[in-house]
């Protein structure tokens, strides 16, 4: 027969082999079963104990490890949680995933599938294992703060909440069609629903007015740097992320992919793209990659506009408001005098000072460095402009769409005089508020509730 329990599962849940430490995770019901065959015993709840982890078919001495027992509910997945830290080369983990795979009822893990059982098993709900996804994906220490508080049920509680208190409307209103033949009691319970919905829609609206602050920290500040090809964009992208990210190369047009630098400026996020040599060509493939670049370039919220100081190539930028910045670059190649060896070129990048295109002029020298502390120093200052530290409980547009959807939703409850159209726009609002966090088992809390709110009647 088969066994109608979860499958229980394992992975390797500590980063890429060898390390000096790997921690291997086991849950599910047989989570027990798996610390028996491996290490024969089972620890004593959340203690460590020393254990030696053999393969239970051979008998062989695998490693010596730390094992850990989390009984559930009270576990991260909520189910029976077994742990073993190892020694973190490559064949001591393939040999454990190995015996673990050849346990009965033992498989391994799928990709988030133990964070996807805490949620089924109402540990975390949907806001908190977003908020764990950003807190592994933290950059920087104001990311890191904004997820940690998203998986603690910032967002999640709140909603909660708002989520509980329109159920009450909602089970007010419900009462009254249902009482709407005693006379003066379905208008008292009308109006306090209407005040309800009145608060409730005051404080979402309040929430969604917040500037898209937690949506700007979780993506930072995405700065695009373009310009003509071989203006030197990769060379000032590998300058500023201090890493051979970008492929530099003396010939136009061999950047044809966006690449992404993520960089923490003072602790504020930016993600630097590089644009392809921005460029009409005939060649479909580099088309590609140009479209990509403009396309990615038009959403940045600042483009450094990057051209060669000491070549002839016009300046001719994008549409250019605050938001676009020129770089010019290559000013080692500018003789003493600091005069350009192109004769007319400073007229021509004064000509675009003058027409206000750029309201930002920065010179330097990407190959030698010069000048690019400057720009790192203003890049910062307009990323903490830009980025607001303080935490929001909006980090994503999902839960913007969410909010919004029940903020109409309560709107038009409002501005209904029928109590049957009221009622059902509170129910769209709370099914909106449901699935902000995952939870919609609106019928089962609404049939406690009116339960309870009818006692005595
Ligand atoms: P991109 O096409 O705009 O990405 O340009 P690259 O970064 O590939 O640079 C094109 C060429 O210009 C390369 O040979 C670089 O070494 C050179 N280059 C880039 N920046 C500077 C600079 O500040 N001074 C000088 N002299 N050469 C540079």
């Amino acid at each position: 027969m088969t066994d109608p329990r979860p499958d229980t599962i394992f992975a390797l849940s500590s980063g890429r082999p060898p390390a000096a430490i790997a921690v291997v995770r086991i849950s599910g019901p047989r989570a027990g079963d798996a610390l028996q065959a491996l290490i024969g015993r089972i620890p004593a709840p959340r203690r460590a104990a020393l254990a030696r982890v053999r393969d239970p078919w051979s008998g062989e001495m695998i490693d010596e490890a730390l094992a850990l027992w989390f009984p559930g509910p009270a576990s991260e997945t909520g189910e029976d949680v077994a742990e073993l830290q190892l020694h973190g080369g490559r064949a001591v983990i393939a040999a454990v995933l190995a015996a673990l795979g050849r346990v009965e009822g033992l498989r391994p893990a799928e990709a988030g599938e133990f964070t996807r059982r805490a949620f089924a098993n109402g540990r975390l709900d949907l806001t908190a294992v977003e908020g764990l996804a950003d807190l592994i994906g933290a950059e920087t220490e104001a990311q890191r703060r904004q997820a940690y508080r998203q998986l603690k049920g910032l967002l999640g509680d709140r909603a909660e909440g708002w989520r509980r208190r329109l159920i009450k409307a909602l089970a007010l209103v419900e009462a009254g069609i249902d009482f709407s033949d005693e006379g003066d009691v379905p208008a008292t319970l009308m109006e306090e629903a209407r005040a309800a919905t009145r608060r409730l829609l005051e404080e979402i609206l309040v929430v969604l007015a917040d500037g898209r602050r937690g949506e700007r920290l979780r993506d930072g500040m995405v700065v695009a740097i373009a310009g003509p090809p071989n203006a030197g964009k990769s060379t000032l992208l590998n300058r500023l992320a201090r890493r051979e990210a970008a492929i530099v190369s003396p010939y136009a047009g061999t950047t044809r992919d966006v690449i992404e630098v993520h960089l923490d400026l003072d602790g504020y996020p930016v993600t630097l793209l590089d644009t392809a040599g921005v460029r009409d060509t005939g060649d479909p493939v580099e088309m590609e990659g140009v479209n990509r670049a403009r396309a990615r370039a038009a959403e940045a919220d600042l483009v450094l506009w990057v051209v060669d100081a000491a070549s002839g190539c016009p300046v001719s930028g994008p549409e250019a408001d605050g938001s676009v910045w020129l770089v010019r670059n290559k000013t080692d190649l500018l003789d003493d005098s600091g005069e350009e060896r192109a004769p007319g070129r400073r007229n021509e990048l004064e000509k675009a000072r003058k027409k206000q295109y750029f309201v930002h002029c920065f010179d330097i020298s990407a190959s030698e460095g010069r000048g690019v502390d400057s720009l790192i120093k203003a890049l910062a200052d307009a990323a903490s402009g830009h980025i607001d530290a303080e935490p929001a409980l909006i980090t994503r547009a999902r839960h913007r769409m969410a909010l919004a959807e029940t903020s109409e939703a309560l709107g038009r409850a409002l501005q209904q005089t029928d109590d049957d159209l009221v009622a059902e726009e509170l129910r769209l609002a709370t099914r909106a508020l449901g699935r902000l966090t995952g939870r919609v088992d609106v019928e089962d809390i609404l049939d406690v509730i009116f339960r309870d709110f009818c006692i005595g009647k």
